[in-house]
């Protein structure tokens, strides 16, 4: 069948693309859609080529600025869970000195 996989469109330019693994688990990971080798239809037009490409890469984008986001959540939870530590341990320590506790809560007005 002289048709594009995807979209049925009649294209003179249709490219095989069983050999194309690649191109293959782009399709499959975007359109969950499975070519194989035995299909009848195994050819795909370039516009939906294209668009897979497109997608692909919007999709990668998107996983990476997501993982980007959680590193930088993850780095500002674990600072501010050590300036929280590190002045819960000092008041301990020096609660009973009138001086340092002043010093602690000039420290966590510069650090708030
Ligand atoms: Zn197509």
């Amino acid at each position: 069948m002289n048709i594009c996989r995807l979209c049925l469109g009649e294209d003179k330019n249709l490219i095989q693309i069983t050999e194309k693994k690649d191109l293959l688990l782009k399709i499959k990971d975007c359109v969950s859609v499975e070519i194989k080798a035995d299909d009848n239809t195994k050819s795909v037009c370039n516009l939906c080529i294209q668009k897979v490409e497109n997608w692909h890469s919007f999709k990668q984008m998107c996983i990476n600025s997501d993982i980007q986001l959680k590193e930088i959540q993850l780095k500002e939870t674990k600072t501010a869970n050590f300036d929280e530590k590190a002045t819960n341990s000092l008041t301990e320590i020096w609660s009973g000195d009138d001086d340092v506790k002043s010093c602690i809560s000039d420290y966590e007005l510069t650090i708030n």
